[in-house]
């Protein structure tokens, strides 16, 4: 295997040995498209050059020095010139080229081969002593920055001083002269940083760069880049040599960059920025003000004219998006670069279908296009992105949007204040299933504790709500009603604050937001919107493909309803818990406060009619849908006040001499409930054995709510799923007594009803035992958020805003396993509880209705086993269709 490779030997599909710049610039050589010509060191060479450095024996891998002679000689005789020659010098640039793009984070160094010398022959050549003068000092410049790590402000600040001492602005407005006296500045700024002189050996520049480039690789920002946009460590860049072509040969001359379409809304047309008299760091720089496309044409018709048709050929010939760089030299168009081009989400579903309606791709190819990451941002409200902010603190992005409010500190005040029309930002420590009418009733939720899967970023993300959690900087003091930020300012109850979702950021004051027409679109408004369109053909098209059925996590009956405008296809998940908040708390507590059987049945009585009400509203919703109705979970003292603060209200009452016999009585009972692990204590399954009476109230009021369902000629489809299930007999225990209740209003009503029972996959065990746990079970639903923090022992509410940065520091993972499920892991056992259990039976249907159930990666993980269904979130529904869809056409 070779280490150098001719432009000319390369295509587009070689980006693993070439990189993406090199194997570009290999397909427009093949295309025949004006490349100045030039060779690719392969990535291959690089990660052999890194692990000589690693292993302490340095120097360059065997043969490359002979292979780049061959290939510069080459590059010699077709450009008919040698490198650094006095007479008639060769110029070449040499340049980074990852396999992804890593834009600004590796080196770049232009006009090697110029030396005291050769810069006379240029000057000759050119017949332009300015123009050589400006080459040489560009290159001092850039090899003393990147190559021999001198400070580059150094030379910028050199360069403003000349531009002073002429009075001017502008680097055009520097002579012959002026440059020459610079070059010999930046030659001494070189010699006293590195204590040696710039190299006039040509090869010895280019080797330097060379170096310099593979080095570039490993430097703190650009694996900081990496991890950040989760790009491999051992890729390694390619290098490309290439002959200068010159941007900067006077005013017929320039460099600019272009894009085939507007990247930012994806409209066909032509986009970009030239410069003149320039090299292509300037226009990046930003040095001068750039001139479009467009009078581009004015200055240069011609060049101008080429560019366009070349472009539409590379657009054809990708048949997507290219960004490109250019460089007129004396009026002759060079392309120095292409590649199918960044954009933005709207400019995604944009172009992914204008290209089908321009025959350039089909489908099938538009939908693999597009993300449900990207769907995800088009759905959400925006923050006006050019209106002035200023930035309080940044927690984590727990649910996306932007919110504006008054900021409140307890869920009364959050619902009165709505009651009368305001809007606001619940902002407390954390929130707990009390804090629910808060959240409801408020625009956004705000944190200073807790991860993205904690009560609050939960419940925000499942009611569509924007949520910053875990924002530690804050210190929330719920009593005083203010929050302080850790440098002194201080958010008092009715103060405005702004905080993004999507970013984690909270802004003070009010940023002014945009509203989303995508989500309007979804919610069935017509809408003669091209975005629009464009999202409704890229979603019927998955849908079409799609194996995977969609559901939803809904709980309350606007919630299915939404969920079903977004073409939810029944309810996963409909946790019963916070229906025992609010008003219904005080039965709930006497219930837990109740002395004997008598007490339990009379409070459990006035419960099961609101609870029956609760799911006829629900059934209606998602009639004709699958309703899977989870029994209560949650260990029961989150119905009940906190610990301390009942024993200190107990306590201060005694000290006055009142004695309150509720709150002694309902301490007492805190204090029973009281548990130390209450994630493993007494909740789901284990509350329904406990306390017989609590699941039985409930399996009764599904029954009689389908049963009222179908004499209001609706068609319920209500399954019952038990939580938190370990062991079969446990599911054989409970199954028993919910049928029985079903089996009894059928016959009190004379219907019959279909009641599938099923249960939940959240614990190890369960996944481990799923062939015994199938046979008492008509479904499985796997509830990935226990499964993952029960198989990696992690809290859900506690590490992600611990310790889980240093997780990702050290690669342990690269994404919250909250987030974005543990495949391997996690997923295993999703995997094997799904074999066993259809080894059991072979028809089991089996769905997930943890976070996961939303996420796109996880969803294509959930397709590829062999799930039947996804549950999640109402705005994530839209997300997991798309994925689906993607995950069966990814596959064809
Ligand atoms: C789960 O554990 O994944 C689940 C869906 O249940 P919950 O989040 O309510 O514990
Ligand atoms: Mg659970």
């Amino acid at each position: 295997m070779a280490w150098v490779y001719e432009f000319s030997e390369g295509n587009k599909d070689q980006k693993d040995l070439l990189g993406g710049k090199g194997a570009n610039l290999a397909e427009m050589t093949t295309l025949g498209l004006p490349v100045p010509p030039g060779f690719t060191i392969s990535t291959e060479t690089c990660r052999a050059y890194l692990a000589l450095k690693e292993s302490g024996e340095g120097g360059e891998p065997e043969g490359l020095a002979e292979e780049v002679t061959d290939h510069l000689g080459r590059l010699e005789a077709a450009m008919d010139k040698r490198l650094g020659d006095a007479d008639d010098p060769l110029l070449v640039s040499v340049r980074s080229g990852a396999k992804f793009s890593m834009p600004g984070m590796m080196e770049t160094v232009l006009n090697v081969g110029l030396n005291d010398t050769s810069v006379g022959g240029l000057a000759a050549r050119s017949e332009d002593e300015r123009f050589a003068q400006d080459s040489y000092r560009r290159l001092l410049q850039m090899f003393g920055g990147t190559v021999l790590h001198v400070d580059s402000e150094l030379f910028s600040d050199a360069l403003d001083e000349a531009k002073k001492a002429k009075g001017t602005e502008s680097d055009l407005d520097l002579d012959a002269d002026d440059l020459r006296g610079l070059v010999e500045t930046f030659k001494q700024i070189i010699k006293s940083e590195t204590g040696r002189d710039f190299p006039q050996d040509p090869r010895e520049q280019m080797d330097l760069a060379i170096r310099a480039v593979f080095d570039s690789w490993n430097t703190d920002r650009a694996r900081l880049y990496r991890r950040q946009e989760r790009i491999p460590e051992d890729l390694g860049t390619a290098v490309n040599v290439q002959a200068m072509v010159f941007g900067n040969f006077g005013m017929d001359s320039g460099s600019g960059v272009a894009f085939t379409r507007d990247p930012a809304s994806g409209a066909q047309g032509e986009y970009g920025d030239y410069l003149q008299n320039a090299q292509g760091e300037d226009v990046v720089a930003g040095i001068r003000n750039t001139v479009s496309l467009a009078d581009m044409a004015e200055i240069d018709r011609r060049s101008h004219d080429d560019l366009m048709t070349i472009m539409s050929r590379l657009e054809r010939h990708y048949r997507d998006m290219c960004d490109i760089e250019f460089t007129v030299e004396r009026g002759k168009l060079w392309m120095l670069q292409t590649r199918v081009g960044k954009r933005t989400p709207e400019a995604a579903f944009r172009i992914a279908v204008h290209m089908v309606d321009e025959g350039l791709i089909q489908m099938d190819e538009a939908v693999l296009r597009v993300t449900g990451d990207q769907l995800a941002q088009l759905m959400f409200p925006r923050f006006d992105e050019k209106a002035e902010r200023t930035l309080l603190a940044k927690g984590m992005n727990a649910s996306p949007g932007a919110a504006v409010g008054k900021a409140v500190f307890d869920s009364d005040t959050a619902v009165e204040w709505a009651e009368r029309g305001e809007d606001v930002i619940l902002v407390r420590k954390e929130t707990n299933p009390d804090d629910l009418r808060g959240m409801v009733a408020a625009r956004g939720i705000l944190t200073s504790r807790g991860g993205k899967t904690s009560h609050a970023a939960v419940v925000a993300r499942g009611m569509g709500r924007t949520c910053v959690c875990g924002a530690e900087s804050l210190d929330v003091d719920t009593k005083a009603k203010q929050f302080r930020v850790r440098d002194g300012e201080t958010i008092a109850e009715g103060d405005v604050i702004s905080i993004d979702g999507t970013t984690g950021e909270v802004f003070q004051g009010a940023v002014p937001v945009a509203d989303s027409v995508v989500v309007r679109h979804f919610e069935g408004e017509k809408l003669d919107d091209d975005l629009a369109h464009a999202v409704a053909r890229i979603m019927a098209h998955a849908d079409g493909a799609r194996r995977l059925r969609v559901r939803t996590n809904a709980d309350t009956p606007e919630d299915a309803a939404r969920a079903r405008r977004f073409g939810a296809q029944g309810i996963g998940l409909c946790r019963t818990e916070h229906m025992f908040l609010g008003e219904r708390r005080e039965l709930v507590e006497k219930l837990i406060v109740a002395e004997d059987e008598s007490g339990v049945e009379a409070a459990l009585a006035e419960l099961l009619p609101l609870q029956r009400q609760d799911f006829t509203e629900i059934l209606e919703a998602m009639d004709g849908l699958p309703v899977t109705i989870r029994l209560l979970d949650p260990p029961l003292h989150e119905f009940l006040p906190d610990l301390t603060e009942l024993s200190v209200e107990v306590a201060l009452a005694e000290e006055r001499g009142q004695v309150d016999e509720r709150a002694a009585s309902l301490l007492t009972h805190v204090r029973r409930l009281h548990e130390q692990n209450p994630m493993l204590g007494l909740r789901g399954v284990r509350l329904g054995i406990q306390i017989p009476g609590l699941f039985t109230m409930q399996a009764r009021a599904i029954a009689e709510a389908a049963a009222d369902r179908m004499e209001a000629h609706g068609t319920p489809l209500p399954e019952i799923m038990v939580p938190l299930v370990a062991s079969v007999r446990e599911l054989e225990i409970v199954r028993h007594v919910l049928e029985e209740q079903v089996a009894e209003v059928e016959e009190q009503r004379g219907v019959k009803l279909d009641i599938a029972i099923g249960t939940m996959i959240e614990l190890p065990r369960a996944a481990f035992l799923a062939d015994r746990i199938a046979k008492e079970a008509d479904f499985f639903s796997f509830g990935t958020n226990d499964l993952t923090q029960m198989g990696w022992g992690f809290s859900r509410d506690d590490v992600e805003s611990s310790f889980f940065s240093r997780y990702f520091e050290h690669g342990i993972f690269d994404v919250s396993p909250f987030e974005s499920l543990d495949q391997l892991g996690v997923g295993g056992m999703v995997e094997m509880g799904t074999k066993k259990g259809r080894k059991t039976k072979p028809e089991l249907k089996v769905g997930v209705c943890g976070e996961h159930g939303g996420d796109p990666r996880s969803v294509h993980f959930f397709d590829d086993i062999g799930l039947n269904y996804v549950s999640c979130s109402p705005f994530r529904v839209p997300v997991a269709r798309l994925e689906a869809g993607r995950s069966v056409l990814d596959k064809r």
